[in-house]
């Protein structure tokens, strides 16, 4: 049996855990605390975390990387344009591993950081990514080293996968991304029955999270730039221009940082 869990932390991230059943191993993306790990770890005698996946250098998702490596032994993977503490193995856009028994290929994923990688796990049935602070449910990371043509590049290479890839990000966003995208695409249905979806979930304790590739297809406005509803409301906000694919992701990036609920 493989299981994949999220073990919160801090006030919204997600440390996704997976775990192999058979070798009794275990895996962690983005241990920004290592607390949350070691919990588990210790409440789970006869399991060894074995493996450490980094996505991208913030502290709350490198926090933990250096106590976690030291009390396991983990081997620690990430990218290679960023420094990441205790790093074993540097990692670029193409690169292929195994981890618990499962193969990984990394994507280059510039935008929120400029060295940012996504884990994609390939599987006729059920594919696995790991994107980090890039997609998001119903959104994307803030723009905090690259630029708006980088992000949109980024989304659209994760876009790309199959759609019954379930999405793993890192934060709990998803409730105050879909209002935001609600607001931007008023009469998508899809999004609607999201949102109602979610804040029954929301107000329940559950986690939002996984997704999949086609429901972001379907619901996030930052992989539906091109479509003409989204046009037509960037130009009730900003007047009628021809925008590139790129300048309106820019200008949904700039109302979603804008944006305020209640
Ligand atoms: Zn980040």
């Amino acid at each position: 049996m493989f299981q994949i869990d999220a073990l919160p932390a801090f006030s919204d991230n997600y440390l996704w855990l997976l775990q192999d059943h058979a070798s009794r191993h275990c895996a962690v993306v983005d241990p920004g605390d290592a607390a949350p790990v070691l919990a588990w770890l210790a409440a789970h005698p006869g399991w060894q975390l074995s493996d450490i996946l980094i996505t991208h250098h913030h502290p709350d998702h490198v926090g933990g990387v250096a106590q976690l490596k030291a009390a396991t032994g983990a081997r620690v993977y990430g990218p290679a344009r960023e420094q990441i503490p205790a790093r074993d193995v540097a990692l670029v856009e193409g690169d292929c591993f195994t981890v618990l028994g499962r193969d990984f290929v990394v994507h280059e994923v510039p935008g929120h950081t400029l060295g940012h990688i996504a884990y994609y796990h390939a599987d006729a049935e059920q594919p696995w990514l790991f994107c980090g602070d890039t997609l998001f449910a119903a959104g994307c990371g803030r723009l905090f080293e690259g630029t708006p043509q980088q992000m949109n590049a980024s989304l659209q290479h994760l876009a790309a996968l199959p759609d019954a890839t379930r999405v793993y990000c890192t934060h709990e966003y998803t409730l105050s991304n879909l209002h935001v995208a609600h607001a931007v695409e008023p009469h998508n249905p899809a999004i609607a029955a999201r949102l109602k979806e979610i804040s029954a979930w929301r107000a329940a304790g559950r986690i939002s999270l996984p997704s999949t590739i086609a429901l972001e297809k379907a619901t996030n406005p930052f992989l539906r730039c091109a479509e003409t509803s989204i046009q037509e409301k960037l130009d009730e906000r900003d007047g009628p221009l021809q925008r590139s694919p790129d300048e309106a992701f820019a200008s949904l990036r700039r109302w979603k940082d804008n944006f305020r609920t209640g």
